[in-house]
């Protein structure tokens, strides 16, 4: 049974905005200048807020913005972004009681595949 032409609830719409997150880390620049920065943190700082779960976007802003400032995005690049990517998504895991991942196969996850080919 599918419910994929129903309105997403909290989990489905989870699981579809990691996969556009993970993947904006994915191709973003090995090396990234000011204005992909500019522009990646405005997108970050923006959907923070309007992110369509209300609970979720008002805790994962204040993720953002705690104030040691650790957990600002890390955008110069393409490593840092998805290491922090990939922190943020383990910081909701752990709120959530799930596994954490391992940040060292986010690339295999999301960018290459993964090393013994079952994505090829
Ligand atoms: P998901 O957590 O959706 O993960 C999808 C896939 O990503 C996994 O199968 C795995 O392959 C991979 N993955 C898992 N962890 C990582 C990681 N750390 N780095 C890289 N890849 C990883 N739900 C709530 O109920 N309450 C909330 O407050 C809440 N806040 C959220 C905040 C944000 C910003 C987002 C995007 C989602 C939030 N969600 C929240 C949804 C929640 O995170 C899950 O998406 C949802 O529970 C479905 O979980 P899942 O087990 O299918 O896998």
């Amino acid at each position: 049974e599918t419910r994929s032409d129903c309105p997403p609830d909290v989990e489905e719409l989870g699981r579809s905005t990691w996969t556009l997150l993970h993947s904006m880390a994915a191709t973003y620049p090995e090396k990234a200048n000011m204005e992909h920065q500019a522009n990646m943190g405005g997108f970050l700082k923006f959907f923070a807020k309007l992110y369509p779960c209300w609970v979720c976007a008002d805790d994962f802003q204040a993720w953002m913005a705690h104030p040691s400032g650790r957990n600002q995005p890390k955008l110069e690049s393409r490593k840092e972004f998805g290491w922090w990517m990939c922190e943020a998504h383990n910081e909701v895991n752990r709120k959530l009681g799930k596994k954490e991942f391992d940040c060292r196969l986010w690339e295999e996850r999301w960018r290459t595949g993964w090393k013994d080919g079952r994505c090829d």
